[in-house]
């Protein structure tokens, strides 16, 4: 019987600027302080992590997005550490659980767990000493398969729960649980069934990486109540963004970039395939530096001495899939390019915040070509990309089919459409695709595109506006984006056909706009509300998309005029297809749907 998740009204509470959960009055507070001093040789706590560990305390249910090194496992650690009873966390690879329980061990705290290839004799006695009346473990950790294959772990937590043992139960690496994120993994989507079995035991969900709708996705399927969100700035202020035209003599390129830029400092290339990993290494050997290849055809021993020669500095470039990174903490990696283009903004921007740890400038480039969007495209409906560990051995038989293939499709078109942006800045497209607002004058002129577009254009979009909403609204509100401007830009292909949007008299009206420019326009009438994103479940297996909706109200200011729309382009450059191209200094943001000078209606101010 598939398990079918409750639609639930999605609340969750904004928790970072709750000033409650800053208090050091807690019953539990002293003691917090003096263990995470004595016990983690800690000397405070970062960011969120108090927070964090107040509220799961408290009882609540928490959804926790932390950048990769901010220091997760410490906000349950400490709190399994302290409280009666043992805690459940979730963990998606056993090689990242038997690291933790090292350090657990090391720090004298008692942990244990539980994995299918595990002999049964050793799962045996550590299930008995789960059923003993004064269980010495403080942590259980499982992998999900676990959770989704063994009535036995399930009537083993049961029995924890009954005897009011079961403390809290930690899902780790959460964004998992999504086919929004990019390390999908099915058996994640029925760790619901721990909220339905343990309604009362609180819940705490930890991610570095997770969109609004990821994030709402989770929440969803975990059946998180009332829940509150801890998130902090996903904003990298020291690493430096590009991305740049790929040619033929891309590494050629490269190898000038780090000579000129970082020579002889410590970075990594991602490689699409395992043969380009091998083939951008042996050319930048010949070319004098010392570098490496690294992907998943390898066994592990190999794997891991390239791993270590790196960590020692004794090979400075590492050529790798993205199968390399996971529990990497190596602070002074210098560099991260992307030798061809990533599969979504996600893994791009995990992948990039590998560089710079140590808070030191760093830069990220990016190789783009539309010709590596075939490619990949291609590779992701043969199943054939290489997938990060968290995702891995999913991959093959999940990622070219049905829901998922759209889905990964969809992230890659995301993806293309941040290369072809020339215009706005690298932070702000990042950010808002995790949902965090961006004034792009805090950039400073340290992404390519604010640092080259010095001067705009203003042109009066709104036509193309109402044409969008207007299509939106005549498909049913039932399509994503990226559908809807492919129809808007008159494409022809299956699914356009199937739907027969083709005889829509707005099939093919955004034909004489460039690539970019449609899905500019699109991207900000959906920031400005005039479009809303929705999440929706899609069937009785819960598979979720992201559709367009019209928001009606927006949408009526725009279609009696009473709201117009201008974007700025830059000038003089290819975006000149809209209108003539009036040079305009790039100042406040117009409203209005005219080119009025800036301050043309303000009084001179009398000189004081
Ligand atoms: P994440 O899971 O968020 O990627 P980890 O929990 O693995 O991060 O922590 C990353 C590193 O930060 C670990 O080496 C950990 O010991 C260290 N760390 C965590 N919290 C603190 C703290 N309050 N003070 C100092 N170091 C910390
Ligand atoms: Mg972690
Ligand atoms: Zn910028």
């Amino acid at each position: 019987e598939p398990y079918i998740p409750k639609i639930i009204e999605v609340n969750y509470i904004e928790g970072s600027n709750d000033q409650q959960w800053r208090s050091r009055d807690f019953s539990w507070t002293k003691k917090l302080e003096a263990n995470n001093k004595k016990v983690f040789g800690n000397h405070s706590f970062r960011p969120n992590q108090r927070e964090v560990i107040n509220a799961t305390m408290s009882g609540h249910d928490v959804f926790v997005l932390m950048p990769t090194g901010g220091g997760k496992s410490l906000t349950y650690q400490l709190p399994a550490l302290i409280c009666p009873g043992i805690t459940l966390v979730i963990s998606p690879l056993v090689s990242l659980i038997q690291d933790q329980i090292m350090h657990l061990l090391q720090a004298n705290i008692p942990a244990a767990y539980l994995s299918a290839n595990m002999e049964w004799a050793e799962q045996q006695e550590i299930l008995r000493e789960l059923n003993s009346d004064y269980c010495k473990y403080k942590l259980l950790y499982v992998t999900p398969e676990k959770v989704a294959k063994s009535d036995v772990l399930l009537r083993h937590l049961e029995s924890l729960n009954a005897r009011d043992l079961l403390a809290r139960i930690v899902i780790d690496e959460a964004h998992c649980v999504s086919q929004w994120g990019h390390d999908f993994r099915p058996d994640y989507q029925g760790l619901g069934i721990l909220k339905q079995k343990f309604p009362k035991v609180p819940v705490l969900a930890l991610t570095a990486t997770a969109t609004a709708s990821v994030k709402e996705d989770v929440v969803q399927a975990l059946g998180l109540v009332n829940c509150i969100v801890f998130q902090q700035s996903f904003n990298r202020p020291n690493l430096w963004y590009s991305v740049i035209p790929k040619t033929k003599k891309c590494v050629e390129d490269i190898d000038k970039f780090i000579k000129e830029n970082h020579f002889d400092e410590c970075g990594i290339i991602y490689c699409l395939s395992r043969m380009d990993c091998e083939k951008v290494a042996e050319k930048l050997q010949e070319y004098g530096h010392k570098a490496a290849f690294y992907h998943g055809t390898m066994d592990s021993a190999q794997r891991a001495f390239v791993q270590k020669q790196w960590s020692k500095d004794e090979i400075n470039i590492i050529c790798a899939t993205v199968a390399f990174g996971m529990g990497i903490n190596k602070p002074d990696v210098r560099f991260v390019i992307h030798h061809s283009l990533p599969k979504s903004i996600e893994g791009y921007h995990q992948e990039c915040g590998r560089a710079g740890r140590d808070g030191q400038r760093s830069s990220c480039l990016l190789y783009y070509s539309y010709s590596d969007y075939m490619r990949v495209k291609h590779m992701i409906s043969q199943g054939a990309v290489e997938q990060s560990p968290l995702a891995m051995g999913y991959g093959r038989n999940m990622a070219n089919s049905g829901r998922v293939l759209e889905t990964n499709t969809e992230n890659l078109l995301r993806m293309v459409s941040y290369c072809e942006n020339d215009v706005d800045c690298r932070r702000l497209l990042q950010l808002l695709h995790f949902g965090e607002k961006f004034d792009s004058a805090n950039c400073k002129n340290t992404c390519d595109n604010c640092s080259r577009v010095k001067s705009f254009v203003e042109k009066d979009v709104t036509d193309i506006a109402k044409q969008l909403v207007e299509l939106v609204k005549l498909t049913g509100q039932q399509f994503s984006s990226s559908h809807i401007l492919e129809v808007y830009r008159g494409s022809l292909n299956q699914f356009v056909k199937k739907h027969r949007h083709e005889t829509l008299h707005l099939h093919g009206a955004g034909k004489h706009l460039g690539k970019g420019e449609a899905s500019r326009v699109l991207r900000h009438i959906v920031i400005e509300e005039f479009l809303v994103e929705d999440v929706k479940k899609s069937d009785i297996y819960g598979s979720v998309s992201s559709v367009l909706k019209v928001n009606e109200s927006k949408a009526y200011n725009l279609r009696s005029n009473r709201e117009t729309i201008v974007l700025r382009f830059p000038c003089p450059a290819k975006a000149s297809k809209l209108g003539k191209c009036e040079v305009t200094p790039a100042k406040g943001l117009l409203t209005s749907g005219k080119l009025i000078p800036p301050q043309v209606d303000t009084p001179a101010q009398p000189q004081s």
